[in-house]
């Protein structure tokens, strides 16, 4: 069985008796176990002076940590410059925000170059890649340009934009060919696979065999074959539900019971991200105790968003913007004895914020647009089976393609957030039970281990099944 290598930005060892690693991070482990062992290469998180030296090793297990440094010029231009100032916003349909830089792609390039090279002295012939996300799409490509044949995998974990976005960036052309010269490509949603099969087709010029529903598509572009396929990313769901059943009576899910004094609590959790459509939440809620003035005083938002990429400057404003609508909705409705958001710039580690998931009747999940959104999935694996909560989710998460049974909302569209948040807090016991049970069902048919299982499969599928150079 040949080997794995997993690459990604950020490499993340997972202390298990710590309990707060994330799903990703998790599965990879799993995924690298499952082979006997492997190499899990990238950033360190480190800033250093200079990157001549090899990777630094770590071993844990059958598994060997391989991490980099980078200077803070390749910070600058790699991450915080091309891949967040112009392929997030990009990939999330805001044109607007995204800024085009020579200086900052050349980065890019630098960057997946060098971490190309230094993983290329580890490879062996017949071991497996698999890069993760969009700060690395061309990494096989350098690998490639180095004369290596192994297998190679890429898996986008944003949404991939319609065509008609893409074409604005002015590389979109080489972006497109770096994720070529792998062998499989994965995607969040099969519509997203549908852009990406559409750009092919219509821009690039190449050619694409249907497989049949949910086995993706053969492409053939840019003088390569490979297959494109969508594999919807997960949770852990029942060891997360059993937590949520353990965190119920936490010391922190009752202090916040306590807090609340018998009110009805909405919850939301994501990243402090523009994509994130955390204004327009804001306002939905406003728009509830507006329209529904039964709810003040009864109904409390609780919104946890931790700061990201403060470093840069569009992140710095949706931050201001959010301070001052929270102030300001806060200032007009807040009585001497409630208060309607609460609004926190924190971390919570997973075993609190199942707790919290439980308690709320709510989970609020609106982005504007998201590759999959594992909130929402984290939210209703939490919930309590025999009174569980309602969920209210964006159509432009990719999880509303599964979880259909939720509320789902377009979060342009204030009012209507708003009259769905009502319809939740009222919502009948048995509907709750009945939409709650169809979402689990979901959840425990495509979990965390069936993704990188399906994933890890497809990239090891003899060739011919998978994909190869023409
Ligand atoms: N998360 C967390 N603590 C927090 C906020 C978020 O552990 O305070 C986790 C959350 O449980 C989820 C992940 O961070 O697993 C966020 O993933 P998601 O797909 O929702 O959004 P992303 O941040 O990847 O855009």
């Amino acid at each position: 069985m040949s080997r794995l290598v997993v690459v990604s930005n950020r490499v993340a060892p997972v202390d298990e008796s710590k309990n707060q690693a994330g799903g990703l991070a998790v599965a990879v482990q799993e995924a690298l176990k499952s082979r006997g062992g492997g190499i899990w290469f990238g950033w360190s998180g480190d800033i250093v002076e200079g990157t001549d030296g090899p990777p630094r090793i770590a071993e844990s297990g059958r598994i060997t940590y391989a991490t980099l440094g980078l200077t803070q010029r390749d910070l600058d231009e790699y991450y915080n410059g091309f891949a967040n100032s112009t392929l997030w916003p990009l990939f999330h349909y805001r044109l607007d925000l995204a800024s085009f830089s020579g200086r900052t792609y050349a980065g890019y390039q630098r960057v997946n170059s060098l971490f190309a090279g230094k993983l290329a002295a580890l490879l062996r012939p017949d071991d497996m890649v698999w890069v993760h996300d969009y700060h690395l799409i061309p990494f096989a490509e350098q690998l490639r340009a180095m004369g290596l044949s192994q297998r190679m995998g890429f898996y986008l974990h944003t949404p991939f934009p319609a065509p008609e976005i893409l074409v604005a960036l002015p590389a979109h052309e080489s972006l497109v060919r770096g994720l070529c010269a792998y062998d499989l490509v994965g995607f969040q949603t099969e519509s997203d696979l549908r852009c990406f099969v559409h750009y092919v087709k219509y821009e690039a010029g190449g050619s694409v065999e249907e497989l049949g529903p949910g086995r993706g598509c053969r492409i053939r572009a840019y003088g390569r074959n490979l297959l494109a396929r969508a594999f919807p990313i997960s949770i852990d769901t029942l060891p997360l539900a059993q937590l949520a059943a353990q965190a119920a009576e936490s010391v922190q899910t009752r202090r916040l019971r306590e807090s609340l004094v018998e009110r009805a609590l909405i919850i939301g959790v994501d990243r402090l991200d523009y994509s994130k459509g955390l204004p327009q939440r804001f306002e939905a809620f406003q728009e509830l105790l507006d329209s529904y003035p039964g709810n003040r005083g009864q109904v409390s938002f609780m919104q946890v968003a931790p700061p990201s990429r403060g470093d840069v400057a569009e992140y710095q404003a949706i931050r201001r913007e959010l301070e001052a609508l929270a102030g300001h909705i806060n200032g007009r409705y807040a009585e001497f004895d409630w208060v309607p958001i609460r609004y926190l710039n924190k971390s919570f580690n997973r075993k609190t914020l199942a707790g919290f998931y439980r308690h709320a009747r709510i989970g609020l999940v609106t982005p504007l647009r998201d590759g999959m959104n594992l909130v929402a999935k984290e939210y209703v694996a939490c919930q309590d089976p025999a009174d569980p909560g309602v969920l209210v989710l964006s159509r432009f998460a990719g999880a509303a393609k599964e979880l259909d049974a939720a509320l789902i909302v377009n979060p342009y569209d204030i009012r209507a957030t708003a009259e769905n948040l009502q319809r939740g807090l009222t919502m009948p016991l048995q509907e709750r039970r009945e939409r709650f049970e169809a979402m689990m069902t979901v959840l425990k048919g495509n979990d965390i281990t069936h993704w990188r299982r399906s994933y890890v499969e497809s990239l090891a599928a003899p060739l011919g099944d998978a994909g190869a150079a023409a």
